[in-house]
């Protein structure tokens, strides 16, 4: 049976960085393996909803180490490798293919999967999801004739796609279940001028909304609505959520609750065992609460960590959530975790493309939405996110630095 000292099972963006790390740290040849269900070396899946959909990136342009990386450093990637079961006990993954590999240290960075639609006529031809550089090859060639699109959904993929979309030329209409955009993030004024925003440009939004059906012979040709209406597409995009890949470590002794449930240290409930990436049910030891994260940023920081940890460091992950979008000529961040917020501050106009959202619990900054605003407030948000740093809301909504909002803890 082949042994790896370290192996990665999934070959997404955890295992891109993680080689990268560890690499740096002074892995030897011939210690790594990463068993990857994709068909491509590890790449950046930001990319795949913005500049690689609107052909301005390529697959060579989205990878997050050279292709030549891996065979440089002695490091193994099994592509379209399909995993049939971990035993932890024995250190051991197995394939489909009937092959056994072992190892003595592993990070399950399986990552996530789309959710699809179950209404009738979901599966006729021009009906999408965006996951992998496949998915998003295949929608950028649709999308090189396709006159009219229906967007399903209101969040990242949505909103990203249909920006993509619209400036295409497609004709683009959002299906939105909720009664505004990114209800679950964006404050109403936020979703607003988004709103206007993404109408200006010639998106339709159809707010409110719940599908009854797909209509097509083969091909998709049109989206019915619960009140009736219909929607005349040339393709379908549906950006419905993801579900967390637990099913190749399911009877692997690993506790499974909301993805592999990790402490602090990304550590599984199997000694030598990691998880890190969309998979990961981590302790989050900033906000005291327990989080899955399904962001670049995570993916990146866990898979660092993950190679720092397997090196022998052992620092408990402290890291502050983190996400950026780019739609139309836009850019935006976000940091934090809004969700037990008393109080939201908005800085600068909601009428243009420039302003900062702060959410505070207790005059303490726990979130941060920042646009087209100047550095500090960037270096801001993290920094008093991390120190829980008490703010006046009042300096805070003014025009003066942000350090100025600074109140010492009373
Ligand atoms: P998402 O952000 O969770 O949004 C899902 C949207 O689909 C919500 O608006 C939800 O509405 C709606 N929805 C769910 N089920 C539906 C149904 N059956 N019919 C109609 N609408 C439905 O997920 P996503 O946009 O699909 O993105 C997938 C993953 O990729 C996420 O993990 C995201 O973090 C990641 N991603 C991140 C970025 C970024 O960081 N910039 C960019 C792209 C993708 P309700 O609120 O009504 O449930």
């Amino acid at each position: 049976m082949n042994q790896s000292k370290y192996m990665i099972l999934g070959g997404g963006m955890v295992a891109g960085y993680a080689a990268k790390e560890l690499v740096e740290r002074g892995m030897k040849s011939g210690e790594l393996t990463i068993l990857s269900a994709d068909n491509a070396i590890p790449y950046e899946r930001p990319p795949l909803s913005k500049s690689f959909l609107a052909g301005k990136d390529d697959e060579k342009s989205i990878r997050i180490n050279a292709e030549e990386f891996y065979g440089q450093h002695g490091i193994e990637v099994k592509l379209s490798c399909e995993v049939a079961g971990v035993d932890a006990r024995q250190k051991t993954v197995h394939l489909q293919s009937g092959e056994d590999l072992g190892f003595e240290k592993l990070i399950v960075a399986t990552g996530a999967q789309v959710k699809t639609l179950t209404i009738p006529g979901a599966n006729l031809g021009d009906v999408y999801y965006l996951r992998s550089m496949e998915d998003s090859k295949k929608i950028r060639t649709r999308a090189g004739d396709a006159k009219r699109a229906a967007v399903i959904g209101g969040g990242f993929i949505a909103m990203e796609v249909s920006a993509v979309l619209a400036q295409k030329g497609i004709e683009t209409t959002m299906l939105i279940r909720e009664d505004r955009i990114w209800k679950q993030v964006f404050t109403p004024a936020m979703s607003k001028f988004f709103e206007d925003y993404y109408s200006a440009r010639g998106v339709r939004l159809v707010k409110q909304t719940n599908l009854t059906e797909l209509k097509g012979d083969s091909a998709v040709k049109s989206v019915a609505l619960e009140d009736g209406r219909t929607v005349g597409c040339d393709m379908v995009v549906a950006g419905i959520g993801v579900s967390p890949v637990t099913e190749p470590i399911a009877n692997s002794g690993m506790q499974i609750a909301n993805g592999i449930v990790v402490n602090e240290y990304l550590e599984t409930s199997v000694p030598g065992i990691h998880a890190a990436g969309d998979v990961a049910n981590y302790q989050d030891t900033l906000f005291n609460k327990r989080r899955r994260v399904e962001h670049w940023d995570n993916a990146v920081s866990q898979g660092q960590y993950c190679a720092r940890a397997l090196s022998g460091e052992r620092k408990a992950f402290s890291h502050v959530p983190y996400f950026f979008s780019d739609v139309f000529d836009l850019s935006y961040e976000f940091w934090g975790d809004p969700a037990n917020a008393d109080q939201i501050v908005e800085r600068g106009d909601l009428s243009t493309s420039s302003f900062s959202v702060w959410w505070l619990q207790q005059k303490r900054v726990i979130a941060a939405f920042v646009m087209s605003r100047p550095d500090e407030e960037r270096d801001a948000a993290t920094k008093w996110i991390e120190s829980k740093q008490q703010v006046s809301a009042e300096k805070l909504k003014g025009k003066s630095s942000v350090s100025d909002a600074e109140e010492s803890a009373s």
